[in-house]
């Protein structure tokens, strides 16, 4: 019949059109008890965890979710997702802009704190949402160059020729679909004095589906240098998927990197962190910045003393290979780079 033929043709061509990733990204998980259900943990965790996403929302991706243990409370992986009632306690010290990212600002979207790296916040949209991250109390609404307001962004880089490396960050820039990434990437390439592009992005890991042929074309096309700094804190969220993603980027000629934040219940011993590069390694990633916690607001609970950091890191260093060694740094604001600790 006529009309059934009309039916199936749209329906196999927007299966074409709507990238398989923006499809995972849309059927995240979003709401607190489906999660719960979802790992089998126990009902009484519901009410703080409503209460805590209506402050900053949860979202996680299946794939991530599938990486979990059921029944356990404590998985590192669910920890990083899953409000929690301590998130809600107010802790001397912790602030809602604790890097200073609201005076550090040089044009709309642009944070040029670094000599020769200016880093542009793109988007405010991430695949998931850290329970720690810094940025779950930053007013994104004023500050990220929102959709194709680029073009102050890209004046103040066009005019900066001390500016060789730009660092595409959030949110997680590989929100972005195709088609902004690429008329951003384009717009850079026009950009004489860049030679680097960075991108500070938790997708290959959240959402290993992101690193599509779309993806590595773009990659494949631009002028610039193309470094990717990934974002696991555990050992177990190298999954076989994110595996094969990272495989592909490496054989695109991407540099893979990878930043994790020390984590207390998430990555706070030796053993996991060790675990991690090694696992890390396998995969074509060298391990970068192992972060102090940035003390934002709601995140206290993660915290790890640099004391204990101190001693972890004595601990990797005699158990790895230099170049497995990720540097342990603390972001201070108005510091001319990251602080090197321990
Ligand atoms: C962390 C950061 C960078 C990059 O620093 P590197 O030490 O080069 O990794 C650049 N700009 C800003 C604003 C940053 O916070
Ligand atoms: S992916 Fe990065 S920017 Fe997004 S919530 Fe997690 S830590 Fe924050």
């Amino acid at each position: 019949m006529e009309s059934q033929k009309l039916i199936m043709i749209p329906a196999k061509a927007l299966s074409r059109q709507v990238p398989r990733w923006q499809r995972e990204l849309a059927r995240a998980i979003t709401d607190p008890g489906e999660l719960l259900r979802e790992l089998e943990l126990d009902p009484a965790l519901l009410p703080a965890a409503r209460v805590a996403a209506a402050r900053f929302s949860l979202r996680v991706p299946r794939g991530f979710v599938a990486r979990m243990a059921k029944g356990d409370p404590g998985d590192p992986l669910l920890r990083q997702v899953l409000p929690l009632g301590a998130e809600l306690e107010t802790t001397p010290g912790f602030a809602a802009d604790p890097v200073g990212d609201r005076a550090a600002q040089a044009a709309p979207g642009v944070l040029h704190k670094y000599h020769g790296r200016a880093l542009l916040i793109v988007t405010s949209a991430c695949a998931a949402h850290c329970r720690y991250c810094f940025r779950r109390e930053y007013p994104y609404a004023d500050s990220h160059a929102g959709m194709d307001e680029w073009q102050p962004a890209l004046a103040y880089l066009a005019g900066d020729p001390s500016i060789r490396e730009v660092i595409l960050s959030g949110g997680d820039p590989l929100s972005l679909s195709d088609r902004r990434l690429g008329a951003l990437l384009a717009a850079l390439d026009q950009i004489p004095h860049l030679e680097r592009l960075r991108i500070h992005s938790r997708q290959p890991i959240m959402l290993p589906e992101r690193v599509d042929h779309g993806l590595l074309d773009l990659l494949a096309r631009t002028r610039l240098r193309p470094v990717l700094v990934v974002h696991a804190n555990h050992p177990r969220e190298i999954a076989t998927a994110v595996r094969a993603a990272l495989a592909q980027l490496a054989g695109a000629g991407v540099t893979l990197l990878n930043q994790s934040v020390l984590l207390r219940g998430v990555n706070d011993s030796a053993t996991v962190l060790a675990e991690l590069s090694e696992t890390l390694f396998a995969a074509r990633v060298l391990p970068y910045y192992l972060h102090l916690l940035d003390p934002v607001q709601g995140a206290a609970h993660f915290d790890v003393n640099e004391t204990e950091a101190s001693a972890i890191m004595k601990i990797l260093r005699q158990r790895l290979p230099g170049y497995l060694v990720p540097r342990l740094v603390r972001e201070q604001p108005g510091q001319p780079a990251k602080t090197p600790v321990g």
